[in-house]
């Protein structure tokens, strides 16, 4: 029996996410923790400390630890592992074996931070992996293959596209704008045409509810509560789905541009295999409604939504733990 288990983790600027090899899906949680501010003592994880987000005394502070992909907050980043290490791991004595999937463009000094991070949360031996590498295989793709394959990854801070050949990332590149940013565009939108000032809970309500990359025939309507910027006080306004489109287009174009970047870096016969077979997007934003026919429509090549766009890439991450030896060659060094 093997009493060492094996965590493959996936920590998303919006959500973390712990999957247990040989067992599923362990922890799925908003990537918030809550600290108290004089003893620097973790209250709340996720779920729980996101519904404090706001309303906070002054001793707790809630912080996102992770900002475009990366540890913004180290402390915060090692106490949150130490709290999903300890939540997976607490009915043995026996120090986890963990892989952690990292943007592909992450510095030495990123990379080491995450390695001592997952380390000193408990962690007997870790291991990192491209994130795009992690997102392909969890989409099933052979990452080995000689064959160029193109991935697409949209979550809360970033945007990463990457193409992959022979078991690595060939071309990639990313942007800041991903699904933050288009819950901002709609309060900017609000600020500016309905003078209404709204949070950020609700922006990201109303993109997951009207939002949509192209505009639409059928649309949909949503009344929101904001307060009035010149009174103070509350006002309601409706919103439609081709209102939110408007409002979103600046990101939507960042986020397109970042695509089209990276095929233009892409090598010729590469470019041919990806026109063959399509990209694939996953992420929480790839379920944006017709994100996917936009960049089709944008790029001339098809784009795909990989099953589970918010779970493939710690799927993919816990694919490779489970296989070491295939897959030990793609891993960061
Ligand atoms: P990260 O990897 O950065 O933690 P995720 O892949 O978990 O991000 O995706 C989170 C993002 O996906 C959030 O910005 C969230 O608003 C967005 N999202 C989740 N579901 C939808 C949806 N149905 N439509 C549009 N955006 C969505
Ligand atoms: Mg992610």
């Amino acid at each position: 029996m093997n009493l060492t288990k094996k965590l493959a983790i996936d920590l998303g600027t919006a959500n973390s996410l712990v999957w247990e090899v040989g067992e599923g899906l362990k922890i799925n949680e908003p990537t918030v923790v809550a600290v108290n501010i004089e003893s620097k003592k973790v209250l709340a994880v996720g779920k729980e400390a996101k519904e404090m987000l706001g309303r906070t005394p002054e001793y707790i502070e809630v912080i996102r630890p992770m900002r475009e992909g990366v540890i913004a907050d180290y402390e915060v980043t090692e106490a949150m592992l130490r709290w999903f290490i300890h939540q997976v791991t607490s009915t043995t004595i026996f120090k986890p074996t963990v892989m952690i999937c990292v943007p592909a463009g992450v510095t030495q000094v990123e990379q080491r931070a995450v390695l001592d991070a997952a380390l000193s949360a408990g962690a007997r031996v870790a291991y990192l992996i491209d994130a795009p590498l992690a997102a392909a295989i969890g989409a099933g793709i052979p990452i080995s293959s000689p064959a160029g394959n193109m991935i697409v990854d949209i979550g809360g801070g970033a945007c990463e596209a990457a193409v992959i050949a022979l078991g690595g990332v060939v071309v990639h590149r990313s942007t800041r704008v991903a699904g933050n940013k288009l819950d901002e565009a709609i309060m900017e939108w609000l600020r500016k045409e309905h003078n209404i000032i709204i949070g950020d809970q609700t922006a990201e309500k109303v993109k997951i509810e009207l939002g949509t990359a192209l505009p639409v025939e059928k649309e949909k309507k949503m009344v929101i509560q904001g307060r009035d910027i010149v009174t103070g006080l509350p006002k309601e306004v409706e919103l439609t789905s081709n209102i939110i489109n408007q409002a979103i287009q600046e990101p939507l174009r960042e986020i397109l541009e970042t695509v089209r970047g990276v095929l233009e870096k892409t090598p010729p016969e590469l470019v041919a295999d990806i026109v063959d077979r399509g990209v694939i997007l996953s992420g929480g934003t790839s379920l944006l409604n017709n994100l996917d026919k936009f960049l089709t429509s944008q790029i001339g090549v098809s784009f795909h939504v990989v099953d589970e766009p918010l779970l493939s890439v710690v799927k993919g991450t816990a694919v490779a733990l489970e296989n070491l030896e295939v897959y030990e060659k793609s891993l960061k060094k």
